[in-house]
């Protein structure tokens, strides 16, 4: 991020929201907890490596490692040595352990229909479906790309995949033919796995069709499996010689049993594309060992999974969200979770409470911007609902604006249930800093602190640790587990990208921060996104957070635009909630407001309505996107938006006021 010269505030960012709210874990939840005692931070931090090796040695291994880690900045190995199987310790340990006729996956398609796979038929799934790649010629290390809704169907194939050490690679089942053409090119997939279509909004989300237009330029796909969803109602064509129906292929599998790949501890599992905010996707490769007990630890006590829970997080598993925190998490630790297909708006928008109450239930795990949705929505629709069976509520994906926190804490939590507030990225594999919700007194908006073993710090330009309450850059001192061993192809990007800002052995996570009196780090937004106002560093989560604290706003983005004197000048683009309407008044007040709440040179120059904000398919805000229509650019890449008529609209709004 170049800085402007002469600010005399080079390489930090201000921090100047002040949150005094404070939610000390309710005794009740701490008791039972399955982390409550808070000598865990010191012990890992004490011997990292012994730290994350005991709790390895709760997986099931082959073979045992010989050595925890071997770190040759940047580039990291965990658990050397050792072998074994992802879908071995998601699906067949539990047979062992009682979990038979335990639910594993309850899913819910969005017309209604249902399907309960205990962990004894996910077995034998998983195993018709491994034994069906290998018939079809897939070997240990071809790339299987995956292309489906949230069915079932999607989980199966992933540890199927696991299971035969073929790398898997899932693509998100709302992209286009050329995000899905890229993805599959970028990595030579041998295999493609999509459906006939999936449900969205009452709608057939046409997979199959997609897949063909993408299929016209990948010549590494030698098959394509596809899994009938929607049947009679929706005819796809099936090219001769290279489709094939998944559930022709499984009626010819007679046998039962895949023997599992015993694989290494480095094997690849999967390569997943990160979510493309800040630009062109990069595709992350997780390896088998430590990707699986970093998401193994933190899903058991970030979300304190016990064997009777209702586990549910929202997210699409096409993002790392839901590999991580529906699949080979959850999973690992023998949970039940609730998969959903469609959207949380149909019929109705109580679909997401009608799921909570029905299913009793007992964890959620959900983004900001479906919880702001939610509060334009209105409260109403979740008080149509019995949500008492709820315990813990999770959120991840973007800065929680402390307004929301409350809202989520009365209106769904009821003012029972601790929140986590979850930070990490596709890059990490698994959460990194959150509360525990047995120990930590949160804080609206404060995703509170690292977990053990996690070392993070915030640095400005030049290296140095900034002092509490000052911004600069989140960075991470020490190798975890689950990080990312490499961009898929492109190692030397993997460098560029967050290993050479402070040197090789020092993570860059592109995200900004600031530490507090007691140690807690506040995610001030991406520094791709910072303003620099008359020489004030300025993160986004503050500004629009002060916005979203004001009762008429659902949603703000704010950005810098280039200003003569000022260098920069804060200009925000606002949604209002239902019963609002626009008027220079209003623009009026909402600037006053921020000022207000974090001081005159936070003050919007402008103040734009908009029916919408420009979000990415995961459900991230887009700045760079009005960056550039604010200032008169060709729109950078769309291919992850979700409705690209949003931005179109942005633009118009901005021209016609211009
Ligand atoms: P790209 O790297 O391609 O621009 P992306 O960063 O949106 O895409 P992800 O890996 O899905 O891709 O998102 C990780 C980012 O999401 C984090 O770097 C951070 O900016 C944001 N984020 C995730 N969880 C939180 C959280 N709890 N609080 C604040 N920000 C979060
Ligand atoms: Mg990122």
């Amino acid at each position: 991020m170049p800085d402007e010269i002469g600010t005399g505030a080079v390489g930090t960012i201000e921090g100047l929201l002040v949150e005094t709210r404070r939610f000390p874990p309710p005794p009740e939840f701490a008791a039972q907890a399955n982390i409550n005692d808070p000598s865990v931070y010191e012990r890992a931090r004490q011997d990292p490596e012994g730290f994350w090796a005991s709790i390895a040695r709760e997986l099931e291994w082959d073979q045992p490692w010989q050595t925890v880690m071997e770190w040759n900045p940047p580039w990291v190995k965990w658990f050397v040595g050792g072998k074994l199987n992802a879908s071995v310790n998601c699906v067949d340990r539990h047979l062992k352990a009682g979990r038979r006729t335990k639910a594993a996956i309850i899913w819910e398609g969005e017309p209604g229909d249902e399907r309960v796979l205990t962990y004894q038929d996910l077995y034998r799934e998983v195993n018709r479906v491994a034994l069906a790649l290998r018939r079809l010629g897939i070997e240990k290390g071809d790339r299987v790309a995956i292309y489906l809704p949230m069915i079932p169907e999607l989980p199966i194939a992933m540890l199927a995949c696991a299971r035969i050490g073929a790398p898997h690679s899932v693509v998100f089942g709302g992209f286009s033919a050329d995000a899905l053409a890229d993805r599959i090119n970028d990595c030579q997939a041998k295999l493609l796995i999509t459906a006939d279509g999936g449900y969205r909004r009452g709608r057939v989300v046409p997979l199959k069709e997609t897949a063909d237009r993408a299929l016209d330029r990948c010549p590494s796909v030698e098959k394509v499996l596809v899994v009938r969803r929607i049947g009679e109602s929706h005819q796809v064509t099936m090219q001769a010689g290279r489709d094939l129906w998944w559930h022709e292929v499984l009626a010819g599998i007679r046998e039962q049993y895949c023997p599992p790949e015993s694989l290494d501890s480095e094997h690849p599992l999967y390569i997943l594309y990160t979510s493309g905010t800040t630009g062109k996707p990069k595709g992350q490769l997780h390896t088998t060992g430590g990707y699986l007990t970093g998401v193994y630890i933190t899903s058991k006590w970030v979300f304190d999974l016990k064997p009777d829970d209702i586990y549910w997080c929202t997210a699409d598993i096409g993002w790392v969200t839901g590999h991580s925190y529906i699949v080979y998490g959850p999973l690992a630790n023998g949970a039940t979770v609730v998969m959903y297909e469609g959207s949380p708006d149909w019929p109705d928008k109580d679909r997401f409470w009608d799921i909570v109450e029905r299913r009793h239930v007992t964890i959620l795990y959900t983004s900001p911007t479906a919880i702001r949705q939610f509060m334009r929505w209105g409260p109403e629709y979740p008080a149509r609902h019995d949500l008492s069976s709820l315990r813990l509520l999770g959120t991840v994906g973007e800065p929680i604006n402390p307004e929301a926190w409350m809202w989520y804490h009365e209106h769904i939590g009821r003012g029972r249930c601790p929140i986590v507030d979850t930070w990490w990225q596709t890059e990490t594999g698994m959460i990194l800093i959150t509360p525990l919700p047995g120990l930590t007194t949160t804080k609206p908006g404060s995703a509170t602190l690292p977990f053990p073993g996690i070392e993070p710090d915030i640095l400005d330009e030049a290296g140095n640790s900034v002092p509490t309450g000052q911004g600069g850059y989140l960075v991470i001192r020490r190798p975890w587990p689950s990080i990312s061993r490499t961009l898929w192809g492109d190692p030397d990007r993997y460098v560029k990208t967050y290993f050479s800002k402070y040197g090789p052995s020092i993570y860059v996570t592109g995200d900004g921060a600031k530490r507090d009196e007691d140690g807690y780090y506040w995610i001030l937004g991406r520094v791709d996104d910072v303003l620099n106002v008359a020489g004030h560093r300025l993160g986004t989560m503050e500004l629009e957070s002060a916005l979203v604290g004001h009762p008429v706003v659902a949603e703000a983005a704010v950005i810098g635009v280039s200003h003569e004197i000022k260098g920069q000048v804060p200009v925000a683009f606002v949604s209002l909630r239902a019963g609002y309407t626009p008027s220079d008044s209003l623009a009026e007040e909402l600037r006053r407001h921020v000022a207000e709440v974090i001081g005159p040179i936070a003050r919007p120059e402008r103040v734009i309505f908009v029916a919408d904000l420009p979000k990415t398919r995961s459900a991230k805000i887009m700045r760079r996107l009005l960056r550039d229509i604010a200032e008169g650019r060709v729109l950078g890449d769309t291919t992850t938006l979700t409705d690209p008529t949003v931005v179109e609209e942005i633009k118009r709004t901005w021209i016609a006021e211009h």
